[in-house]
């Protein structure tokens, strides 16, 4: 069976992640991705991720101390918009992941924002090592979310050949708009 966009985030992350590498969850929601960051950082590894809710600081916090993986990982509360703020330029990136739209479950006018995703995704990219991979799960059948979309999939088409590689995975015959994937690659 084809993967879904969300699965296939995961193999592409897994992929390239090895022990010692720093990486970013700029959507924490309920902690799936920091906490399968974590996994596949080592030890020596660190992850960085974001969100501006309370509950899900709480969720993801919970689930790394029942894996205890909590020191490998720093939660902000706070946009990832703020990112240069807590990362140093200096500091390379091996991956960083978005699931854009709201937390599941939870208050669905909090959403994530084009120019606010745009902002970290310039960061991440400024700090993203050759072979890293920055990838968005873009979730849009919510209202503002196709002028989200639209934002990811021109920032994404523009960006340089001779820099990175883009990927773009979509299932084109489902019902419900089902997430789009994209993945940028820094080349060597
Ligand atoms: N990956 C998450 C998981 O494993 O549960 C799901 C993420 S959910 C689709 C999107 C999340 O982005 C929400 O929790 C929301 O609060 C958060 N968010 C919205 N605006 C944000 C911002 N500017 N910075 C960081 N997180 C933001």
């Amino acid at each position: 069976m084809l993967q879904t966009a969300l699965y296939f985030s995961h193999t592409l992350l897994q992929e390239i992640l090895q022990p010692g590498d720093h990486v970013v969850d700029a959507t924490m929601g309920n902690g799936h991705d920091t906490v399968f960051l974590a996994e596949h950082i080592g030890k020596t590894g660190h992850v960085y991720s974001f969100d501006i809710q309370q509950q899900a600081i709480d969720a993801t916090r919970e689930k790394l101390e029942q894996h205890q993986l909590e020191e490998r990982v720093s939660l902000f509360l706070q946009g990832h918009e703020t990112l240069g703020e807590v990362i140093a330029e200096q500091q390379d990136l091996k991956a960083g992941i978005f699931n854009l739209g709201y937390l599941p479950k939870s208050d669905k006018a909090i959403i994530t924002m084009p120019e606010t995703t745009r902002t970290a995704m310039e960061e991440i990219l400024k700090r993203l090592v050759p072979r890293g991979r920055l990838i968005l799960v873009v979730y849009y059948g919510h209202e503002g979310g196709e002028k989200e979309l639209d934002m990811v999939d021109s920032f994404c088409s523009k960006l340089p050949q001779e820099t990175y590689n883009v990927l773009n995975y979509r299932f084109i015959n489902q019902k419900n708009q089902p997430p789009i994937l994209y993945c940028i690659e820094k080349k060597r």
